[in-house]
């Protein structure tokens, strides 16, 4: 036991500082924001799934999430990262906010990053932010996947059974525009066409600081970048 003590003193604060201080700096194979700045066109970041392919030059930031789908397609260097709902929103869960993660027909690798915040590393809690089991327990939901046909029934009656107000948020480039089961009969071509979304996520899993770095957008506890 005192051994384990020891090696944990050691160990020391594996939480990240963030948002305070300089952005984390992600390892250089991470492809974040594209940089199309000069080269004309424009770049529809809620479809795309951040292969180095098609000659986009990606950045290292991580910050991606939007308040509008529109605002996903990047044009140049202007990018209108996502601002708090409304003062009522920020009021009412800026401190404590409480999520449903509703799974539509995702490959699981969205859900695995989302997971990951819970972990010390990113230690979601700190900001109030929880998951729970329950629709009726929660302010919002976290949809991920493409949803498909045998979902969506199930995703609008947890979004129904969730009391008013409350927040939808799409994460992964399948629940922002279908990704890359758009166009197909079995699922939709994005989230939006089902239900009001607040915040858009994109990414192919996005990265957890992307997913983190939103939700306190939307509250109202990060506006910088
Ligand atoms: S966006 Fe990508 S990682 Fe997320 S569920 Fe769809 S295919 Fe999987």
């Amino acid at each position: 036991m005192l051994r384990i003590l020891i090696t944990r003193f050691k160990q020391g604060c594996r939480t990240l500082s963030f948002p305070k201080g300089a952005l984390p700096v992600l390892p250089v194979r991470y492809r974040g924001r594209p940089v199309i700045a000069g080269q004309g066109g424009a770049l529809d970041l809620g479809a795309m799934t951040f292969i180095p392919d098609s000659g986009v030059r990606y950045s290292n930031d991580f910050r991606m999430a939007v308040r509008r789908r529109e605002d996903l397609i990047l044009k140049g260097d202007e990018y209108a990262l996502a601002r708090a709902v409304n003062d009522g929103i920020v009021k009412m869960f800026g401190r404590s906010l409480k999520l449903r993660q509703v799974s539509a027909g995702g490959c699981n690798a969205c859900e695995a990053d989302i997971n990951v915040l819970n972990t010390p590393v990113f230690d979601l809690s700190r900001f109030g932010i929880q998951f729970v089991a329950s629709p009726r327990h929660a302010d919002g939901i976290v949809v991920t996947g493409p949803v498909t046909r045998n979902m969506r029934e199930a995703l609008v009656k947890t979004y129904e059974a969730v009391p008013d107000p409350k927040i939808v948020i799409a994460v992964g480039a399948c629940a922002v525009s279908g990704g890359i089961f758009a166009d197909t009969p079995q699922c939709s071509n994005g989230l939006g066409d089902i239900l009001p979304v607040d915040l858009y996520i994109p990414g192919c899993p996005p990265h957890p600081l992307t997913i983190l770095d939103g939700l306190l957008r939307l509250i109202g506890r990060l506006s910088k970048g």
